[in-house]
């Protein structure tokens, strides 16, 4: 009877993994991925056999409920088999294996069939995205505090709150029209800045801004990209950096060509 090590791949590039991450990695016998992760990361487990049990491409919130449980059922069974069979099993997520990433549904399988188990963490997309946009998510004295949502419920509705000074919405990128009116409904103004930010953490990140009563403008710019929104506090601009040049971990490329549907005038967007 193996071991399973989840480990949190980060929301890009494979530089974004923690070392424990990619030292796990190393000792793999076989490596369960998602979709959303780099495949480069294959070079820290040369040795191990790679099993692709991702969800439907970068839109796992598309299938039904009932379809997306026949397939975590699949993982979970396959967790358990290959753990059976092999000493070191890794569980390669997204992200963090702990935000959105169906983890209580694979740690109780595990524990049921008395697996031992061991989780390293990782960076999860709100951070990446902060991170790109260059914008805190939490600010001395008016953004005290930061939520990680997601706007889908399991019905798949959109619905939204206003429970913190800053809301990072995962899993909304193609109902961001929806997800605006959810916003107003629950009470932020129509002025509250917004920030969307697609595949976070790639080299070619895409960062727009927008207000929550023009939100839905962002749509086309980023669609068929994974993207959070983030509202509030932390998507507010930092006044002095507008001057500054940017320092961003790669050399900044360009600005995008802005279509003029997606990017009003006074909405900046760029590309990383
Ligand atoms: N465990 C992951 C989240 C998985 S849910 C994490 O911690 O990041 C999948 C959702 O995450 C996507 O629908 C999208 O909203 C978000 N997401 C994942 N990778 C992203 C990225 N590189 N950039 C922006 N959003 C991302």
């Amino acid at each position: 009877m193996g071991r399973v090590v989840f480990i949190g791949a980060g929301p890009g590039s494979a530089d974004l993994i923690t070392v424990r991450g990619a030292q796990r990695l190393a000792h793999a016998d076989v490596v369960l991925f998602d979709a959303l992760t780099d495949p480069a990361l294959r070079v820290y487990a040369p040795q191990a056999h790679w099993i692709d049990v991702g969800k439907r491409g970068a839109a796992p919130h598309a299938a039904p409920d009932a379809e997306r449980s026949t397939e975590q059922d699949a993982i979970n069974a396959c967790l358990v088999e290959q753990a059976e069979a092999h000493a070191v099993v890794v569980r390669l997520k997204g992200g963090d294996p702990g935000v959105f990433g169906r983890l209580e549904e694979e740690l109780e399988a595990l524990a049921a069939a008395g697996i031992e188990c061991e989780i390293v963490p990782g960076i999860t997309a709100a951070l990446a995205a902060a991170a790109d946009a260059q914008r805190p998510l939490t600010r001395r004295g008016r953004g005290r505090s930061a939520a990680l949502a997601t706007a889908m419920t399991r019905e798949g509705r959109i619905e939204a709150g206003r429970s913190a000074d800053t809301e990072v919405y995962y899993m909304a990128g193609r109902r961001l029209g929806a997800l605006a009116r959810r916003l107003a409904v629950a009470g932020w103004l129509p002025d509250a800045p917004v920030l969307v930010v697609s595949r976070a953490g790639w080299p070619d990140a895409l960062v727009s801004e927008h207000r929550v009563d023009t939100l839905a403008q962002a749509t086309v710019l980023h669609a068929g990209r994974p993207t959070v929104v983030t509202v509030g506090a932390g998507a507010a601009r930092i006044e002095a950096a507008a001057k500054a040049p940017r320092l961003a971990a790669s050399a900044p490329k360009p600005a995008m060509p802005v279509p003029a549907a997606s990017a009003p005038a006074g909405e900046a967007v760029h590309s990383l």
